[in-house]
Formats: structure tokens, C-alpha cells, sequence
């Protein structure tokens, strides 16, 4: 029978060991950890998140800033803000939600943040790192996944993973995670042939394209593990994965569910940089 891995518990979990470790900084006297977030425009998704990051700073007992800025706002302007951020002694992390306006060039703005408050782990040094191993940010919703699978007692050495989609903030790393987690990864994306036979054969597959029900059922191997990242929503509005969770289920033997998988880890991952990052400082 197929299990649920249930991230929202898990998630509960880590946020539950996050607060355990703010006390202690702030017992010893030592300022709590505080995380900066940039929202720029109207896109009610965003803000959604935006306002959940807040909401979660404060109840794990960090410091928070919200800046809400007018999707006018000119690239120079928002340069400006960061570099205050950068250099304000109790931010320790600066997350600026995307997408951005089109007239505000994404890569300049992620590369403005200084790397040590890179929380989201999206810089071009972070994400070096994390390519030949060394301590960095680590790119919060693949670290999610990671910690999913390891809290589940998945076992990655010497299996067939496939991931489905290769952005930057999701495919990308995470295959660099599994493959140090000594999984044979299989990345794939919209121009792989014979996509079916490939994920046939894995053991575990993830998928982060962003096309409801996309895996089917007659996809997957009986008994594999499925992790589904994609956050859609159905004819009828209601929130939906990448992967036909229904039938798909009937096959695995570990599923995560949309909602409740792997999106509230990604806050929980954020929150963890966070205060990675104020301890590196202690
Ligand atoms: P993205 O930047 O749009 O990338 C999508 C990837 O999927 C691309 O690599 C694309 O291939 C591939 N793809 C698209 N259609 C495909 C198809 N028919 N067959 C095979 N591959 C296909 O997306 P993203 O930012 O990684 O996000 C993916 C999904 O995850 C979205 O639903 C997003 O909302 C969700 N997400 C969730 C979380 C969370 O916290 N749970 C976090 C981030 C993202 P090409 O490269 O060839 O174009």
C-alpha cells in the first residue's frame, strides 16, 4: 500500500527544531536571527508567500522586514535597497521573491545580494558551491526534497532517480544533491525523447515542470517513490500537483501530495538557512 510522505509534518518538525535553536541564541543574549523580504508588484501568488514567510519568521521567534515595493519601482532602486539590506548588521538573510517585473533584470538583482545572506541559494556562488561541495546556501526547495527523502529513510546509494525539469532553482540542484547522495540521476526536461521509458525504470521520480497531472500512472514502475514539486491549479481552482495523484498512488510506494508535500518544506529550509546563516556569524 502507498504511504504519504507527509511534508507538512515533517515540516512542523524542522520549524519545531528551528525555534529550539533560536532560544538559545537569544538566551545566551545573542540578537535572534532576522531574514529581509523583497516583494515587488501586485502578483497575488507572491504575496501569498511573501506574507507565509513573515508569518513564520515571527513564530519561530526571528526578526522579520517586509519591504513592499510598487511594481514601478526602477532596478537601480531596488540595487539600493539590497545594498542597505547587505549591510545591515540584523538581516541575515535577503529573499526577493520572483518573478520580478519585466524591466528588471532578475540575474542583476539575485547577483546584488551578498552571498553570505543568500538564503534562498539561488547566487551564482552558492550554487558553485554546491556543485564541487563546499559549505554554502544550499537552494531552499531541493534541500526540502533532500530532507524529505532522509527523514523518510529513503535510501539514494546506487538508485535510479529521475528528475522531470531543469530550472535553475529546482532540477538543476537538486540533481547535484541526489548524485552527492550517490543516486544515478537522470535529468530531464521538454526536448528528452521517450520520456516514459525513462521514468519506468527509475526508482524514485521527481517531477518540477509545472503541467497538472503531467506523470501518469502508466509512467511509473510499481513500487517507486514519487516526488511531486509542481504547484498548479485545476479547471476548478483548487491546487494541484504535477503528477495524477490518484491513479499514480494506486503504484507507488511513497507519494508526497499537493498540497502538503513538498511546498511547506520549502519555508522550513528558508528558515533553516536563515539561522545557518546568523550562526556562522556567532
Ligand atoms: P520552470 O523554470 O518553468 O522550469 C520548468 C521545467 O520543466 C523546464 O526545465 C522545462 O524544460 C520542463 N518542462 C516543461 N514542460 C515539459 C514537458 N512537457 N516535458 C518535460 N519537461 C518539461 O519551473 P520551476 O520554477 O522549476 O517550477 C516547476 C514547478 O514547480 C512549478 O509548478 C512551480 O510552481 C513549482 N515549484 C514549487 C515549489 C515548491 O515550493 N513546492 C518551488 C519552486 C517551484 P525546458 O528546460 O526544456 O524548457
Amino acid at each position: 500500500m502507498t504511504k504519504i510522505i507527509d511534508g507538512k509534518k515533517v515540516s512542523a518538525d524542522i520549524k519545531e527544531e528551528i525555534k529550539i535553536e533560536i532560544e538559545k541564541i537569544t538566551e545566551s543574549g545573542q540578537r535572534a536571527p532576522g531574514l529581509a523580504v523583497i516583494i515587488v508588484g501586485e502578483n497575488p501568488a507572491s504575496k501569498v508567500y511573501v506574507n507565509s514567510k513573515a508569518k513564520t519568521c515571527n513564530a519561530l521567534g526571528m526578526y522579520s522586514e517586509k519591504h513592499v515595493l510598487d511594481a514601478e519601482i526602477t532596478e537601480e532602486e531596488l540595487l539600493k535597497l539590497i545594498e542597505g539590506l547587505n549591510n545591515k548588521e540584523k538581516i541575515d538573510g535577503i529573499l526577493v521573491q520572483l518573478p520580478l517585473p519585466k524591466h528588471i533584470d532578475e540575474d542583476k538583482i539575485i547577483e546584488a545580494i551578498k552571498p553570505e545572506k543568500d538564503v534562498d541559494g539561488f547566487h551564482p556562488i552558492n550554487l558553485g558551491k554546491l556543485v564541487i561541495g563546499k559549505n554554502g546556501f544550499k537552494s531552499c526547495t531541493p534541500y526540502g526534497i533532500m530532507e524529505l527523502l532522509e527523514r523518510y529513510e529513503i535510501d539514494l546509494n546506487g538508485k535510479d532517480v529521475v528528475v522531470v525539469g531543469r530550472s535553475n532553482i529546482v532540477g538543476k540542484p537538486l540533481g547535484i544533491m541526489l548524485t552527492k547522495a550517490n543516486a544515478t540521476v537522470t535529468i530531464c526536461h521538454s526536448r528528452t525523447k521517450n520520456l516514459s521509458e525513462k521514468t519506468l525504470n527509475a526508482d524514485i521520480v521527481i517531477v518540477a515542470i509545472g503541467r497538472e497531472k503531467f506523470l501518469t500512472e502508466d509512467m511509473v514502475k510499481k513500487g517507486a517513490v514519487v516526488i511531486d514539486v509542481g504547484i498548479n491549479r485545476d479547471a476548478s481552482g483548487k491546487l494541484c500537483g504535477d503528477v495524477d495523484y490518484e491513479n499514480v498512488s494506486k503504484k507507488t510506494s511513497l507519494i508526497t501530495p499537493v498540497p502538503g508535500g513538498v511546498g511547506p518544506m520549502t519555508i522550513a529550509m528558508l528558515m533553516k538557512n536563515t539561522v545557518k546563516s546568523r550562526m556562522e556569524k556567532i
